[in-house]
C-alpha cells in the first residue's frame, strides 16, 4: 500500500452523515490520519485525545465514534476537544483491526521525537503538530494491551494531573522512564498519558475508554478529580524481552524446544504477583542468554529478577508483571512482558 506521509485531514464538530452509520464505516471513510475538532463550553481550552496510533487497538475509536454521535446539537463539552485517529490505514486493512502496523510499515509509536523528514516519522512529526498547534492542557493517549489485561495508565511523570487522568479510566498508573520514541514520551506542555484500556478482544476496554472520554469532556477542572479514589503506582518498568532471533513458543509443559518456552496461561498474570521462585517457563541449554532486560543505561539485567532452576525459567524477586501477550509477534518483535519489582509499588 502507497501512502502519503504529508497527508492529514481535519473535520470541525462533523454532523452525523459525516460520522456514517457506525465506527467501521466511518473508519473505511477516512484516509490518512485525521483529526477531529469539537468546539466547548469554553473555546480558549483544548484537550487532545489520540488513538489508533496501532491498528489493532480499536477502544479508542469505538468509544470517540460512540461519544461524538451521542453528543445532542446543544450539548458542548467543557472545553474544545481535538481527537486524532492516527493509523487509519493499519486499522482498515483487511482483516480490520488485526494490524498493529502493516507489514511494510513500521510501529508509528516509534517514530515520535525523532525529527525525520520520511515515512512514519513524517507521520509522527505531523501529528506532533497537530497536538501542539492547540496548545492542549492535557493529552491522553488510548490504547489496548496485546493480551489480557485489567485497564491501566503510563505516565513519565506522577503529578496532580497524571493521577486525575488515570481516576478517569481506572485506577492504576505506571511510571514509566523508558524511552522507545511514543507519543507520551514528548513534551506538549502539559500531562501527557497512555490509556491501555485493557485487550481488544474484552467488551469492557471499549466502556473503559467510553466512559474515559465522557469524563474528559464534562469535567471542568480535571486536576484534582482523584481525591476519591486510591491509585496503585508502579514504578520504574523494565521490558523482558528475547535476544533478536531467539524463538519464543508457550506451553503448559516443557518440551525441550529451543529458545524460550513461556506457559501458557502468562496473561492471567497481568497485574497480578509472580512470587520469588515462581516458574514462568523453561530455556533451552543457552539459559538466561536467551533473554534480555535492559536497564535505562542499556545493561542487561536479567539476572537481578530472574533465575534458572535446572532449565526452568524462575522470578528471582516478587515481580508485578504487566503487558504479558501470546501475540508472537508482539512477544517477539517488541516484548514479552513488563515488569516491576513488588517492592516498587505503592498505593496513592
Ligand atoms: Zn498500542
Amino acid at each position: 500500500m502507497s501512502i502519503d506521509f504529508s497527508e492529514i485531514n481535519y473535520l470541525q464538530d462533523p454532523d452525523i452523515m459525516s460520522l456514517k452509520a457506525d465506527y467501521d464505516q466511518f473508519l473505511l471513510s477516512i484516509s490518512g490520519p485525521t483529526i477531529i475538532d469539537i468546539s466547548g463550553k469554553e473555546q480558549s481550552r483544548t484537550r487532545v485525545i489520540t488513538t489508533l496510533i496501532h491498528g489493532n487497538e480499536p477502544s479508542g475509536l469505538i468509544a470517540v465514534h460512540r461519544w461524538l454521535t451521542a453528543l445532542k446539537a446543544g450539548d458542548r463539552p467543557a472545553t474544545n476537544l481535538r481527537f486524532i485517529i492516527c493509523s487509519p490505514e493499519a486499522a482498515s486493512h483487511a482483516p480490520m483491526f488485526q494490524h498493529r502496523y502493516l507489514d511494510d510499515g513500521m510501529d508509528l509509536n516509534r517514530c515520535f521525537g525523532a525529527e525525520l523528514e520520511y515515512g512514519y516519522f513524517k507521520r509522527a512529526a505531523l501529528i506532533a503538530t497537530a497536538i501542539r498547534e492547540v496548545k492542549p492542557e492535557v493529552v491522553v493517549d488510548l490504547h489496548n494491551t496485546s493480551g489480557f489485561s485489567p485497564a491501566f495508565s503510563v505516565s513519565v511523570e506522577k503529578n496532580e494531573m497524571a493521577l486525575s487522568l488515570t481516576a478517569l479510566f481506572c485506577q492504576t498508573l505506571i511510571l514509566s522512564d523508558i524511552r522507545l520514541g511514543a507519543l507520551m514520551e514528548q513534551d506538549f506542555g502539559c500531562q501527557t498519558i497512555t490509556i491501555e484500556c485493557g485487550s481488544s478482544c474484552d467488551i469492557q476496554s471499549h466502556e473503559v475508554a467510553y466512559s474515559g472520554i465522557k469524563h474528559l469532556a464534562t469535567i471542568t477542572d480535571l486536576e484534582n478529580c482523584h481525591f476519591d479514589k486510591e491509585i496503585d503506582i508502579y514504578l520504574k518498568p523494565l521490558r523482558l524481552q528475547v535476544k533478536p532471533g531467539i524463538p519464543i513458543s508457550y506451553h503448559g509443559i516443557d518440551e525441550g524446544r529451543n529458545g524460550l518456552t513461556l506457559i501458557n496461561n502468562i496473561e492471567q498474570h497481568n497485574f497480578g504477583i509472580i512470587r520469588a521462585n515462581q516458574i514462568l517457563g523453561w530455556l533451552d541449554s543457552y539459559g538466561l542468554e536467551n533473554l534480555q532486560v535492559l536497564d535505562v543505561n542499556g545493561e542487561n539485567v536479567v539476572d537481578q529478577y530472574f533465575a534458572l532452576r535446572s532449565n526452568q525459567l524462575v522470578s528471582k524477586i516478587d515481580l508485578n508483571i504487566f503487558m504479558a501477550t501470546k501475540q508472537l509477534a508482539i512477544a517477539k518483535s517488541d516484548c514479552i512482558l513488563y515488569l516491576v519489582a513488588n517492592q516498587n509499588h505503592i498505593t496513592q
